[in-house]
């Protein structure tokens, strides 16, 4: 073990942090290394349609408790994650590997009913279960995707790209998925003090499903391909608007707005949200594992995507010495990151 002094705690870095630091020590040496760490997905190769790649862990007890989630739709979720980084390059996935951690606690039916979930997201977004691993688990079931996918060079959108009077856009509406999994939280405790009592989840169809069975938004990428519209910057919303807007806006060295009153909430969430008594607004800004696309077009591109009822304007980029900021009415108050804190004790 190290010794106190020299101990730095993982928490005081944070998970951005740690990557950037991770980041900073590499070097890279291959001419078809077009992007590394840094973004929805690492870019690779030396002709004009690229390989994209990106990976995705699972844990146990961390990301998934298999006390309410089936094993069917975790399989489903976990490629439907990674699938989402490589949409959010503005690319299209082609393959998938698969690696597991088994504990003896899982028989082969299990692992039959995870795999009806990994083979019906294949099957959906048309890609192919290429490889992957096994090994045993002491510490519950981990689940390891990597997606591989394409894109022409001259189509790839990073974090980076975006400038001041870009506007903000957002695919199909926000929080859901944090609501479902507050639902289900809830459901678990109630069982928990009494398990005679039967979970009621009736009415709350659209935000367990955001919670159990995400979509990537390839449709968004069809649209944006058929509009001939190549934003700006892109990133795909896993951590929550806020944390996600600013990786755009940190990597692209401007600033944003955001207008509460645009952010799209569904109205089954905005019910969800008031039986659990949490702000909409927070959940749609900080609560995660939407899966939506989040992105930039120049202002040219406006009347292209206006009309779209899958995407929203939601604010736009302003210079970086405006900070990040979200307009209520007439008060400007300052955006923060929460994210996921995995890493905080
Ligand atoms: P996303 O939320 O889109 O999956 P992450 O926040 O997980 O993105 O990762 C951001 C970037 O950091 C990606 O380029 C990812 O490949 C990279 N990254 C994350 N963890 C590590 C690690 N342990 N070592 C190297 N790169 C990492
Ligand atoms: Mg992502």
């Amino acid at each position: 073990m190290l010794e106190d002094k020299d101990r730095t705690e993982l928490s005081d870095l944070g998970e951005f942090g740690l990557i950037d630091r991770i980041a900073q020590s590499v070097e890279i040496t291959q001419k078809s290394t077009v992007k590394g760490i840094g973004d929805d997905a690492a870019v690779l190769g030396t002709g004009k349609v690229k390989t994209l790649i990106s990976t995705d862990l699972l844990l146990e007890g961390i990301h998934f408790d298999l006390s309410y989630v089936p094993l069917k739709h975790l399989g489903y979720k976990a490629v439907a994650v990674n699938l989402s980084d490589i949409y959010a390059m503005n690319g299209k996935p082609t393959q998938i590997t698969v690696s597991l951690g088994l504990s003896s606690r899982f028989p082969l039916e299990a692992i039959d009913e995870l795999y009806t979930g990994i083979l019906l997201a294949c099957d959906k977004y048309n890609v192919d279960l290429v490889g992957g691993d096994t090994t045993s688990s002491i510490s519950g079931l981990t689940i390891s995707v990597t997606a591989i996918g394409e894109a022409s060079e001259e189509n790839i959108v990073y974090r980076n790209g975006t400038k001041e009077t870009d506007l903000i856009c957002v695919s199909g509406d926000l929080g859901a998925a944090y609501l479902g999994l507050q639902l289900l939280e809830r459901e678990k405790a109630i069982f928990k003090d009494n398990p005679a009592i039967q979970p009621d989840l009736t009415g709350h169809d659209y935000v367990l499903e955001r919670q159990l069975k995400p979509e990537p938004r390839a449709d968004i990428i069809d649209i944006l391909e058929l509009e001939k519209v190549v934003p700006t910057a892109m990133i795909d919303v896993s951590d929550g608007l806020s944390s996600d807007l600013m990786h755009i806006c940190t990597q692209s060295g401007v600033g944003c707005r955001v207008y509460i009153d645009k952010l799209p909430i569904d109205h089954t969430s905005a019910i969800a949200a008031e039986e659990l008594n949490i702000d909409t607004t927070v959940a749609a800004l900080n609560g995660g594992e939407d899966y939506e696309l989040l992105f930039t077009v120049d202002l040219k591109d406006y009347e292209r995507i206006k009309d779209n009822p899958a995407i929203r304007v939601i604010g736009h980029i302003t210079d970086k010495g405006d900070g990040y900021n979200l307009v209520a009415g007439e008060q400007i108050i300052p955006l923060t990151a929460q994210g996921w804190k995995h890493l905080e004790a």
